[in-house]
């Protein structure tokens, strides 16, 4: 086998990386599955650790998502919209934990699980109680103006119940439902259309889109999961109590939340998931567990282009398996 430097292998894997990120961000129609990509971004990430000198400002290890279209006007966020660090197996999520309590001096803290939903990460701007913008994440620092496509959204609410603060920005998981995905396949293949490839860049698209009435024909829905602003002096100061409040003011949160106080018990919500990943009504890629303390999430912070207080917990990738399901064929 030809023998190819590190700086070489970097420098061929950001270029890949930089491409897929293009297709599945951009113009959202991926080329490789999730898997692939997550395993080249590893090696990239291995080999920056390794070899420090090699890591250049622009790596796709250090960027969060895309930058956005041109189609839309630019919104600037008032707080970065991060990625998220991954762990692949227990002994990953166990150093994470092991990490951060070093970090917090010791001290125990609550954690919440969610499911990490796949589709399109939103920030909503309430002003007066009244929905004044929606923008997608981008590239992290600037997204897109994709109010008009979001309003469409039967279950964003456009004007919230009473106490909303005067100012108030949420962020969610905005997703096409598996059963939606399936009914627009079924309308393709009866007119002879190409068949969409999964419910995720399906949806991520459809909020893409220039005319709001294709998002509108397209029932999507959202799972709201985190504050734009946690430090709004409104905002109870951990993630659970503000999820709840957030409830209160009208928003959906997601039912399948749960708090966990040990690393067991957030292996057994990880764990009973992965059985069932299968009977949710739309795609969820792992488990985000995140540290419940708002204080002690504003002591870890963020490193690079992730928050050091949450992490991913991926499911196995399977995306071979699913696309055939998505489309009705059994295997
Ligand atoms: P990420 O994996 O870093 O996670 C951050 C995102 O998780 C947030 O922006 C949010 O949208 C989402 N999320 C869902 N549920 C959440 C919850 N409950 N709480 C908080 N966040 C939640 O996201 P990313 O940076 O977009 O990246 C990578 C993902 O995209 C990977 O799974 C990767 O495989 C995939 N990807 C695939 C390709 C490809 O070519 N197939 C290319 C690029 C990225």
């Amino acid at each position: 086998m030809e023998h190819i430097s590190p700086g070489e292998r970097a420098a061929e894997l950001r270029r890949e990386l930089n491409y897929h990120g293009y297709r599945y961000y951009t113009l959202d129609d991926p080329v490789i599955g999730d898997g692939q990509y997550d395993s080249l971004i590893r090696e990239l990430r291995e080999i920056e650790t390794a070899y420090p000198e090699l890591l250049t400002p622009d790596s796709p290890t250090q960027r969060v998502g895309g930058d956005p279209s041109p189609a839309f006007d630019e919104v600037e966020h008032s707080r970065p919209m991060l990625s998220l660090g991954n762990a692949f197996d227990f002994n990953e999520l166990a150093a994470w934990h092991r990490r951060i309590t070093g970090l917090l001096d010791g001290a125990s803290f609550d954690m919440v699980c969610e499911l990490k939903i796949d589709g399109l990460a939103v920030n909503l701007t309430y002003q007066d109680g009244i929905l004044a913008q929606g923008a997608t994440r981008g590239n992290g620092t600037t997204g897109e103006d994709v109010t008009r496509n979001l309003r469409t959204i039967k279950t964003i609410p456009i004007s919230l119940l009473r106490g909303a603060p005067e100012h108030l920005e949420v962020r969610g998981e905005v997703f096409l439902p598996i059963a939606e995905f399936q009914r627009l396949n079924e309308e393709r293949a009866e007119r002879g259309d190409p068949l969409y490839a999964n419910p995720r860049n399906t949806g991520a698209g459809s909020i893409r889109q220039l005319d709001p009435k294709v998002t509108a024909a397209r029932n999507m829905e959202i799972w709201v999961y985190a504050l734009g602003d946690p430090n709004a002096p409104e905002v109870p100061r951990d993630h659970w109590a503000a999820l709840d409040w957030l409830h209160g003011l009208g928003f959906r949160i997601n039912p399948e939340n749960r708090p966990c106080r040990t690393l067991d018990e957030v292996q057994d919500y990880y764990q009973s998931w992965l059985e069932r990943r299968h009977d949710l009504p739309y795609e969820a890629d792992g488990v985000v567990v995140k540290v419940s303390s708002l204080d002690m999430q504003d002591q870890l912070g963020v490193v690079g282009r992730e928050p050091r207080w949450a992490i991913a917990y991926k499911f196995p990738a399977e995306q071979a398996v699913t696309k055939l399901l998505h489309i009705g064929i059994n295997v």
